[in-house]
């Protein structure tokens, strides 16, 4: 078997497919038995090339200097070679002015046979001339320069593909690297170009593949169930581990599900309401931009409004407390049969509104991983109603329950310091996310994921039953604290919050405008794929101040209850564990999207979350 000539990295040039042209790209693999490299383009194009189709890098410089030193006259007389990365032979006139061109073979597909294509590369070598040679630039350069190449790119594309799919037969793969691909045609009302938009097959899965989502979609639900289990215990510790096996009666109740969907109805119904501004999403793979309607923080002022109601007709809110199970498994129950729809409905949308990561083919993983991006019935987005609202503002409630259940149970004239806090910290937590409600259109949950079991679950059972159980716990544990901790406990909150919002904000308005003359100072690198990255402020302190943020908060929500028990700081590990995953899987999807440039801003801002530590 022949040596591979090319190491993993090494910056090359490579032939696309089909015609002459070459284009630096970084070789990404090697595969031994097809004797295929895989390749990147700059643009992110990542295909497997013959080893006769890649050539170091300068192999034409090269060839260039020995045909001019050499052959002068030879080169005069004949053709020249037709790589792009030659400089191009000037045309020279017939006697009637006009301009001869020597006939070429068909499959020699020149940039100079396609005006179009030569006036885009133009446009890109002066674009990359002109650009300056740090690799930190200040924004607004950064961001004109991006959209300039951006519009080229696109047309350079364009051409390409019809030069690849008119002219050509592939002797290799023109399959992306980690995807299969079904191509559907769709035009983009933004340009009025046809561009192939394609149905991403996933390759790669996570959590575990197959396997592992079959057993997280069992493991979730029953740690909702045995930490409600544990905390209700008077010894809520790991020592009396397992909990008392509890009755039928303990676990179902059909009053509690009832109560669980006209909660779900009664949001359904505000986020209805017309009111609230309409904005645009981000662009989406597939290059649509969805409208949504942000009146969460008014659904929230109407349920506020409906609970005061409720309490002035003495309507008694520790019932929450007391069927928190029951809720529970109301909520999975509801969890799952929405799972169900979704999956079943997602074989009715066109193939370009699938979620990359959700398209496996496998149904077990799709299920949990959800394969339709963003499922609407009419205008009524599912996923976008679920992030937010039933879960979210139902933590609030479930939180009040147990307050009303606290003073009830341990005859208090009023909530415990301790229960203050954890309320009020965590309302001011759900209120935030409220009021920033558009920020949630650059999560990944919305832009990347699919919605299926994952989010469901996520958002209907473990946000509202597993981020209450500070609160529940505190009704059976009490613990007084003294106003010196409570105020050390609220200056770790503030600051955990001052992070968070900062730099969920920064990076939000970014996205939004990037041209905010607010935004002015900051420093930014530009990727290929034509968004920047921020790479100073928030966004230069670590690659995720929003998580340090989130989990400086975790902390300050679970030290309220003191450390009798570790049930309370279940939250705080188990939300390092996930955004620790979640920060590797968002790098992951980074490095995808913006190679190189993601490597930049990698060695500029070291650390992932923790400053100096990860
Ligand atoms: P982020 O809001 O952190 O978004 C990650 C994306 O931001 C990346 O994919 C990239 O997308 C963009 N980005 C990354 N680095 C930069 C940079 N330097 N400059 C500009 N853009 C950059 O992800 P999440 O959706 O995970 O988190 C949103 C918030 O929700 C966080 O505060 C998190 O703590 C919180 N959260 C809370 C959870 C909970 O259960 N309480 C669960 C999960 C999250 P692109 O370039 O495409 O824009």
């Amino acid at each position: 078997m022949p040596a591979k000539t090319f190491s993993d990295g090494e910056m090359v040039m490579g032939r696309w497919p089909g015609s002459n042209l070459y284009y630096e790209v970084q070789v990404t693999g090697y595969n031994k038995s097809t004797q295929l490299y895989a390749v990147k383009y700059k643009d992110g194009t990542e295909l497997d090339l013959k080893e006769s189709d890649v050539k170091p890098l300068n192999y034409f410089r090269m060839r260039k200097a020995h045909s001019r030193s050499s052959s002068r006259q030879r080169s005069r007389s004949r053709s020249r070679s037709r790589s792009p990365a030659r400089t191009q032979a000037p045309k020279r006139s017939n006697s009637r002015g006009r301009e001869t061109k020597k006939p070429m073979q068909k499959e020699e597909v020149q940039k100079e046979d396609v005006p179009a294509l030569k006036f885009v590369h133009q446009m890109l070598q002066e674009n990359s001339t002109s650009s300056k040679p740090t690799s930190v630039i200040n924004y607004k350069e950064a961001e004109e320069e991006n959209s300039a190449k951006n519009t080229y790119r696109i047309v350079e594309h364009k051409i390409r593909k019809e030069i690849v799919t008119d002219q050509l037969d592939l002797p290799y793969n023109l399959r992306t690297k980690k995807q299969e691909k079904n191509v559907v045609e769709l035009e983009t009302k933004d340009d009025h170009l046809y561009i192939k938009k394609q149905a991403v097959q996933t390759q790669e899965r996570e959590f575990g593949g197959r396997i592992g989502v079959f057993f997280i979609m069992f493991l979730l639900p029953f740690t909702v169930i045995l930490l409600l289990l544990m905390c209700a215990e008077d010894d809520a510790s790991i020592q009396s581990f397992p909990p008392p096996v509890p009755t039928l009666q303990m676990l179902w109740s059909s009053n509690a599900l009832g109560v669980f969907v006209l909660w779900f109805l009664f949001q359904a119904l505000l986020y209805l309401l017309p009111i609230g501004k309409v904005v645009e999403g981000v662009p989406l793979a597939n290059g649509k931009k969805l409208k949504y309607r942000i009146n969460a923080f008014y659904a929230f002022v109407l349920c506020a409004a409906a609970l005061g109601a409720a309490l002035y007709n003495e309507v008694n809110l520790s019932y929450i407390y007391s069927s928190q199970l029951q809720l529970a498994i109301s909520a999975i129950l509801f969890s799952v049969l929405l799972s169900i729809y979704l999956y079943v409905r997602s074989w009715r949308v066109p193939a370009d509104e699938l979620a990359e990561g959700g398209n496996s083919g496998s149904f077990i993983y799709d299920f949990f991983i959800g394969r339709e991006l963003n499922p609407r019935i009419r205008n009524f987005d599912l996923k976008f109603f679920c992030e937010l609202r039933p879960g979210l503002m139902g933590w609030v409630v479930i939180n009040l329950g147990s307050l009303f259940a606290e003073m009830e149970m341990q005859g208090r004239e009023a909530p415990s310091l301790a229960m203050i806090l954890v309320n009020s910290f965590q309302l001011l937590y759900v209120i935030d996310a409220l009021w920033n409600e558009t920020a949630i259109l650059t999560t990944m949950d919305i832009v990347h994921d699919g919605f299926g079991f994952m989010l469901t679950f996520g958002d209907l059972v473990w946000v509202p039953f597993v981020y209450s159980l500070q609160a529940f716990y505190l009704v059976n544990h009490p613990n007084e604290l003294s106003w010196p901790v409570a105020l050390a406990i609220i200056a770790l909150n503030t600051v955990g919050y001052i992070i968070f919002r900062g730099a969920n904000s920064q990076k939000n308005a970014f996205r939004r405008n990037p041209h905010d003359p607010k935004l002015a100072h900051l420093n930014i690198i530009p990727t290929a794929a034509g968004k920047s990255l921020i790479v100073s402020g928030w966004w230069g302190f670590v690659r995720h101040p929003n998580y340090l943020g989130d989990l400086i908060m975790a902390l300050a929500w679970s030290l309220p209850c003191g450390f009798n028990h570790i049930i309370p700081y279940f939250y705080v590990i188990y939300f390092t564990c996930l955004l620790i995953h979640r920060e590797a899987r968002d790098e992951r999807q980074c490095r995808k999207k913006y190679g190189v440039a993601w490597n930049k801003y990698c060695q500029q801002v070291r650390y992932r979350i923790f400053p100096y530590i990860y």
